[in-house]
Order: C-alpha cells, then structure tokens, then sequence
C-alpha cells in the first residue's frame, strides 16, 4: 500500500497537476494515447477511489495529472460540455417544478371544489386547471433534460476528468464551495439573504442535480414579488463557461476549479 501510493506521488511530482497544463490537452487526443488511457483506466479507478479514498485531494491531483497527460478526444469534450450545459437546464426544470406544485396547492385552496373539476368555471378553478397542466408539462419537461444530462455523462464518466467530476459531485454539499455560493450571492440569489435556501438542497452524485437559484427559484420570484418564474419552454440555455476554457479567462478557470477539481 505505502509503495503504490509512494508510486501515485512520483507520477503526481513527475507530471504537475499546473491549473495551467490544462491547456496542453486543449488539443484532442491520438489514438494511441487514448488507448493507453482507457487500457488502464481499471487501474486509475482503483488508484482514485481505492488507494486514495482517504486523501480526496491527493486523488483529485491524480486525476488532473492523468487529464493533464492523456486529454479527451473532441468527442469528450463535445459530451463534457453537453453536461454541463444539461446541468443547468435541469436545474431551471426542477426549480420551476417545485414553484408549480406550490403554485397548484395554493390555487387548490382558492376554488371551492377539490381538485381538477373541468365543470366548474369559476377563476380560481380555470387557474388551478391551466397551473396543474403546466405542472404535468414540466415533470415531462425534467425528466427530458435529466434523461440528456446522463447521455452526455455517458460520454465521458470514463475519463480522469469524468472521474473528477463523479467524485466532486459525489461531496456532500459541494456546490456551496464559496466560489460558486459568491456567484449565488451576486446575481441576487437565496445565498444573498438569509433563507439558506441553497444550502437545504442536497442530492449527490453524477447525473443528479444541486446548486443555486436560477430564475425559477421559488423563494427568489417570491423575494423579488414576481408573479412567476420564467417559461420553461423559451428560456434558452446557455452555459457561463467553456469546459476547453480560453487562456486567461478566470471565470472558467473559477467555474472549473469549483466544479470539477474541488476536493
Ligand atoms: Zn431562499
Ligand atoms: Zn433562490
Ligand atoms: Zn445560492
């Protein structure tokens, strides 16, 4: 055991886990390489999750040595950036969801009858009715992107980097690393007040969702006394980062850092 981990050391001192080597694999892959890496990615799972199970950070320097020395080829990184970019699509879904049933259960109490009555014509009721179809919509609406989310965490789960991406997810509230909660906190998010709304939220694991406010947020629209969250329909995703960041661009180096690298 102190041998192989006195091994994974002299990889780690050999190949530099630089934020900034990150870049070298901006290119995509050969073949060959790409072989090796998948040949041997048995052992770069047993060496991450098994031999350095206890040292979380020593496995995350690992796994960005691998992604520094093999890469991914461009159609990981088309599926890396696919995740990411379902991510946030999923998380307007399951927050505009949650604003639904809300919504359904307080118009519910309005109407005089219980439930979805087609016979009654009164507006409390015809509110009910077209908020309770909107609700069934966005279930289906979730289950859609949730579906794409794990398709494009198929396309590269198997990579270091896929790897680093599972465990990071796989932390216990891991999306309240202060660089992602300063986000939250500047776009006027629950992080900005005193509901803690966003640390509440806790699913783990690759392929489910957690993180902060988007504009479907329940407590946010109430906060800022709108009368609903933005149509689910035409909101138009698209992702803050580049997953194949540019030089010198520290938004994605943050956003990189804080979702996939973080220990
Ligand atoms: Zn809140
Ligand atoms: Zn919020
Ligand atoms: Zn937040």
């Amino acid at each position: 055991m102190a041998r192989s981990i006195y091994l994974v050391e002299m990889f780690l001192k050999e190949h530099g886990v630089s934020p900034l080597a990150d870049f070298m694999c901006a290119e995509p892959i050969l073949q060959d390489t790409k072989t090796i890496r998948d040949k041997c990615n048995p052992l770069w799972v047993w060496i991450g999750f098994k031999l350095l199970k206890n040292r979380p950070r020593a496995a995350q320097k690992f796994r960005r040595a691998l992604h520094n020395r093999f890469g991914l080829t461009e159609t990981e990184w088309g599926a890396m950036q696919a995740y990411f970019t379902c991510y946030e699509a999923v998380g307007v879904a399951i927050q505009r969801r949650e604003w639904l049933h809300y919504e359904c259960h307080r118009l519910n109490k309005l109407q005089t009858t219980d439930g979805y009555n087609a016979a009654d014509t009164s507006p409390a009721s015809l509110a009910y009715r077209e908020t309770f179809d909107e609700l069934q919509r966005s279930h289906e609406e979730m289950a859609k992107r949730l579906d794409l989310l794990r398709k494009a965490a198929r396309g590269f789960c198997y990579t270091p980097i896929g790897h680093a991406v599972y465990a990071c997810h796989l932390k216990r509230n891991w999306h309240m690393h202060p660089w992602l909660t300063e986000q939250c906190q500047g776009a006027g998010g629950c992080c900005a007040r005193r509901c803690g709304c966003c640390a509440k939220r806790e699913v783990r694991g690759m392929g489910y969702w957690v993180g902060h406010c988007t504009p479907a947020c329940r407590c946010c629209v109430k906060h800022n006394r709108l009368l609903r969250p933005i149509d689910l329909l035409e909101d138009g995703f698209e992702v803050r980062f580049r997953v194949r960041r540019a030089r010198n661009d520290s938004y994605c180096r943050n956003a990189l850092e804080a979702m996939v690298w973080q220990s």
